[in-house]
């Protein structure tokens, strides 16, 4: 199929030499500060969407990505991977509709959430979202009744017992005793079963996970064959870790995976293979800048932090900082995806002492990082958040107040020109301009206007 590219205005064009993330940083915060705001705000590397694209689909040929938006609804990083031709894994009505705004064809849409609300499901009728998955009877029933000619995908439960960083099973899944029972439902019911699923758990820190629960999939798929169900899809489901600092690799994991399908689905059968990636895609690609917007400092062995206790000379003090992004914000990911935030800072000293880090509301729940050993830090300086991607912007509130943070998107011009090639040209022009502005004058044009950056990298990277 042919794509209809079309790019997206607010993303920024950075001429090569592209810089480090944390002189890009450094850069917005003096463009904001010169602003006089002091706002908590994210960079979305697009590039590192794209890139993580072209990884797939080096590493996994033979797997179409359908990118699970739960993850981040966020429209750029959408339409990207919608116009490189990503298909996507959407959870109810909501998702749907931003996904078919994007012009994406529902063809290109699985209705991937074994537990619907009816009305969704009519909604996914009327669009001709015609693939969904099922793990129960009871959601068998709903859809003979509101979309009987659905194209119906089994998600099995895998059993291994594997690292995760989350698990699903103990919410979806059909255990395996089960299978036969619920297909032969859906034989009694005439409904069109044609394709096996399974999630391994989100952020999958073993990848023999995948190649079991391949396997797993295979005998449920001969269960269905045997049926009589003219059985053409596997969905191998999410999981695949996006951040730097993964404990496997996704090399690592298309290997394993690529032998298991190999071994159990060949090229020669003709199943077409997708997956519901969802973190892969998004985590690394974001950072997020936050301001320290309060400090207090306690005794290191103060059980109390009241912020009274006298510090001695020979008691190390510990610095708790508060900025002005937290659990009920970005951060929701610690309390929801059981993340651990890993907070940089902007300074030359060799110094480190015990230190924690809170977020704005009012909550004592709202806190960042329990312990960590930072330099000392003043009010009004910076942290910044590497991997803040997945899990984080979707789900973020504004409780007490509190803004979510705005995002700069960015891209290389080398990826840029790949992806959008008919648009370089109108760049070109743009970059006649930009040259001749500094980079503040360009940031405070607003993040609307496409603009190129092309100021040295002078300050070395302390990532
Ligand atoms: N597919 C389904 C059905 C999910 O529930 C999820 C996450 O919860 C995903 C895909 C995406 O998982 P991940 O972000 O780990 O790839």
């Amino acid at each position: 199929m042919k794509h209809k590219f079309s790019p997206i205005s607010s993303v920024e064009i950075i001429a090569d030499p592209m810089p480090c993330m944390t002189q890009l940083i450094q850069d917005k915060i003096v463009a904001l500060e010169a602003r006089g705001s002091e706002d908590a705000f994210c960079v979305c590397d697009v590039g590192d969407v794209v890139k993580k694209y072209r990884a797939w689909k080096e590493l996994l040929p033979r797997v179409e990505p359908f990118y699970a938006c739960k993850c981040n609804t966020d429209e750029v990083v959408v339409k990207t991977l919608a116009d490189l031709g990503a298909g996507f894994d959407c959870a109810s009505k909501g998702e749907i509709s931003l996904i078919l705004k994007q012009g994406v064809p529902p063809e290109r849409i699985i209705y991937a959430n074994p537990c619907k609300q009816k009305s969704f499901i009519k909604y996914a009728a009327k669009h001709n979202v015609d693939m969904m998955t099922f793990d129960n009877e009871m959601e068998l029933v709903k859809i003979k009744e509101v979309y009987p000619n659905a194209k119906l995908v089994l998600r099995i439960l895998p059993t291994s017992q594997v690292k995760v960083q989350c698990q699903l099973g103990n919410k979806f899944g059909c255990h395996p005793t089960n299978v036969s029972k619920l297909v032969a439902k859906a034989k009694e019911l005439e409904l069109d079963v044609m394709g096996i699923s399974f999630h391994c758990g989100s952020g999958v820190q073993e990848a023999r996970a995948f190649s079991l629960a391949v396997k797993q999939a295979y005998d449920a798929w001969q269960i269905c064959v045997q049926m009589g169900f003219n059985m053409t899809l596997l969905d191998i489901g999410g999981g695949f870790p996006g951040q730097k600092s993964a404990p496997i690799s996704f090399p690592e994991i298309a290997t394993i995976l690529n032998d298991a399908l190999d071994t159990y689905f060949p090229p020669e059968k003709g199943v077409r293979i997708i997956s519901e990636p969802g973190r892969y895609f998004v985590a690394s690609a974001y950072t997020l800048a936050a301001n320290i917007i309060a400090k207090r400092t306690v005794s290191r062995d103060s059980s109390d932090a009241d912020g009274c206790s006298e510090v001695t000379k020979n008691d190390e003090p510990s610095h708790m900082y508060y900025v002005n992004d937290g659990v009920y914000g970005s951060f929701n990911c610690i309390l929801y995806d059981h993340a651990h935030a890993e907070a940089h800072v902007f300074s030359d000293s060799p110094l480190r002492f015990t230190s924690s880090v809170w977020g704005p509301t009012c909550d004592g729940l709202d806190c960042i990082i329990k312990e960590c050993r930072l330099p000392e830090m003043e009010v009004g300086q910076w942290m910044y958040f590497p991997d803040m991607g997945a899990y984080t912007i979707a789900a973020g509130s504004t409780f007490n107040g509190m803004p979510r943070p705005s995002i700069n998107y960015i891209c290389s011009q080398d990826i840029w020109d790949e992806i959008y090639p008919e648009h370089c040209s109108a760049k070109r022009r743009c970059e006649s301009v930009s040259s001749e502005m500094d980079y503040p004058s360009m940031m405070a044009a607003g993040p609307d206007v496409m603009s190129l950056r092309h100021a040295a990298n002078s300050i070395s990277c302390i990532e």
